[in-house]
């Protein structure tokens, strides 16, 4: 259940709220960013009837509470001038890894030109093999960031550890939370407790009201900017990196108010297979992309099968913006700049 409180209550009002419930010995947690109080396993409205500091109170019967449509109809995550929510569709895109300053300035100028406006990259990579590249570090926070300064690109890459918060946060604008980490509880604990937005990757294994709980971890820490992005899950064809689940797209703007992006470059795990998934995944409703490219695919350090180079993610981009306004979302703003997409080769 969710008490939604009156914006011009008074501190005793509240109060009066919390003793209620604290006399009563029913647990809750007050979110002062929402003016919102969830109680988890509550469900009698009588109790807090006539009470002065309450607007309104929404019965909720999912595990998850906070991520529900039913208390609220949209999550805006704003960064600068830009939104991310159901009426944008926001494009981000980068390589895997950042492997040296050449390829990261080359892709950043080549995603300015094309008007994308987010750079993704990981400095701290969760490879499967200890011995495999696992990131430039602080030193690879550092290139994505002076290559979005001079591009005027925001910064989206992975917080991989808590002891890592401090850099990452200093160096970007949006924290991935991977999908090896999704039920790392205690660091999406933490990161309920920042004030810069997280993108929240579903786990490879997750089911989707999971993914929501994982969510639900961060809002309730009083961080309510969380984007999902659907990045497929485990089967056991081997053809497929991940399956693409299309479907949960819907059926998390079914259940969540929070904005969700799909990113069919794990999704697929093979490069010609990401435009098809990424056109699947934007008429399904989803609310962005985010794309793994590469100035030189071939010879990318990690996730080279699935990197796009700049004409392929040209490509994409078109038959994104082809199909975005006869979909049935309302309204949604692609900022592309048409005249460098229709170049073949920048
Ligand atoms: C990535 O974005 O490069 C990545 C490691 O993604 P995921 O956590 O979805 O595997
Ligand atoms: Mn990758």
């Amino acid at each position: 259940m969710i008490v939604k409180l009156n914006n011009n209550s008074s501190r005793d009002e509240i109060n009066e709220i919390f003793e209620l419930l604290n006399n009563l010995s029913i647990a809750f947690q007050f979110i002062e960013n929402e003016n919102v109080i969830v109680l988890p396993k509550f469900n009698d409205v009588t109790l807090l009837n006539n009470k002065n500091a309450i607007d309104s109170v929404f019965e909720i019967d999912t595990p998850f509470q906070l991520p529900s449509k039913i208390w609220k109809a949209k999550t805006a995550v704003k960064i600068d001038t830009i939104e991310i929510s159901m009426d944008t569709f926001t494009v981000m895109a980068g390589p895997c890894s950042v492997e040296n300053e050449d390829q990261v300035f080359s892709t950043a100028e080549f995603l300015s030109k094309a008007g994308i406006q987010f750079i993704r990259g990981g400095a701290y990579k969760p490879r499967t093999s200890p011995y495999s590249f696992r990131g430039l570090g602080v030193d690879g926070l550092k290139i994505l960031h002076k290559a979005a300064q001079q591009f005027h690109l925001k910064v989206v890459t992975e917080i991989l550890d808590l002891t890592l918060l401090d850099d990452v946060y200093q160096y970007a604008e949006i924290l991935q939370v991977g999908s090896r980490n999704m039920h790392n509880f205690y660091l999406l604990n933490e990161l309920g407790k920042i004030d810069k937005p997280i993108l929240l990757k579903r786990g490879m294994n997750a089911k989707v009201y999971e993914w929501l709980l994982a969510a639900e971890y961060i809002l309730s820490g009083g961080n309510s900017n969380v984007i999902l992005c659907e990045r497929g899950i485990r089967s056991f064809d081997p053809q497929s990196r991940n399956v693409m689940d299309i479907g949960a797209i819907s059926l998390i703007k079914e259940l969540s108010h929070l904005p969700i992006i799909a990113d069919p470059s794990h999704g697929t795990g093979i490069a010609s297979r990401v435009k098809p998934a990424a056109l699947a995944a934007t008429a399904a409703g989803a609310d962005g992309l985010i794309i793994e490219i590469h100035p030189e695919p071939a010879k990318a350090l990690s996730d080279k099968e699935q990197a796009l180079n700049f004409n392929e993610f040209t490509d994409l981009m078109e038959g994104v913006n082809n199909i975005l306004p006869h979909l049935p979302y309302g309204k949604k703003t692609l900022p592309i700049n048409n005249t460098v997409l229709n170049l073949q080769s920048i």
